[in-house]
């Protein structure tokens, strides 16, 4: 077996091991394509590429990581994108998770507030062919107004509580998955589910440790 089936072995092996908190047992068929198909290590940094494929968060310089690929799938799945839909992400990061959402929604829109980074994960996503995604630099807790609402927003860095002006920007019907907690460990993964006369619903899924969002917006 390579590499990459491999990792989408031990993906689908860690989604049975935890499907008592996160209530999914196996990956959507459009999840599971999405990941089969997406190249890692078009995404992680220079020098890393061997390690791409290893089930775990690597650095991506700046301080901050690309995500480990079972999170970066539950976090896809748990936000149940349809076709048509359209996503707002919050922390662009490498770009990875960003090139995930463009395989399964119609557009998505993707912020990341370090510039550098943002202009690597632009690059990595053009090269790839991905041309449904929008990127803008800055800060994310704030959201995308002009673009709101959306169907499903995902914040890949974790933040001290929901940020309003995110929740806000929701429609009714809505999915957010957002880490939320201290800076440093004891955080945890929310599913948010708006429900049709706007009201967030929150239930936990799993422990998580992200890197913390940053910005006046977060919450
Ligand atoms: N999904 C990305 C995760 C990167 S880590 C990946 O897998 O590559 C989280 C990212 O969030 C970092 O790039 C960090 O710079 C960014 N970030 C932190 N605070 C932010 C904010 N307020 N607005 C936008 N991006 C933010």
């Amino acid at each position: 077996m390579d590499e990459r089936a491999a990792l989408l072995d031990e993906i689908a092996h860690e989604m049975r091991e935890t499907a008592r908190w996160t209530g999914r047992t196996t990956l959507s068929p459009r999840v599971a394509d999405a990941l089969a198909k997406v190249k890692r290590e078009a995404f992680v940094a220079p020098g890393t590429e061997p390690a791409a494929y290893e089930n775990r968060p690597l650095p991506i310089g700046h301080g901050q990581t690309i995500s480990q690929p079972f999170v970066v799938a539950l976090m896809t799945e748990l936000l149940d994108l349809q076709p048509a839909e359209r996503v707002l992400e919050v922390g662009t990061g490498s770009g990875y998770q960003t090139a995930m959402l463009a395989e399964i929604a119609d557009r998505v829109y993707s912020i990341e507030v370090i510039p550098e980074l943002a202009e690597r994960a632009a690059v990595a996503l053009s090269s790839q062919g991905y041309a449904n995604v929008e990127l803008r630099t800055g800060d994310g807790g704030l959201g995308w107004p002009e673009q709101a609402p959306f169907d499903a927003i995902i914040v890949t860095a974790a933040a001290p509580d929901v940020p309003r002006a995110l929740l806000d920007q929701l429609r009714p019907g809505g999915r957010m998955m957002i880490p939320v907690g201290p800076r440093h460990g004891d955080q945890e993964l929310l599913l948010i589910s708006k429900n049709a006369v706007g009201i967030g619903v929150r239930r936990s899924v799993l422990p998580v440790a992200f890197v913390p969002l940053t910005g006046g917006g977060r919450g």
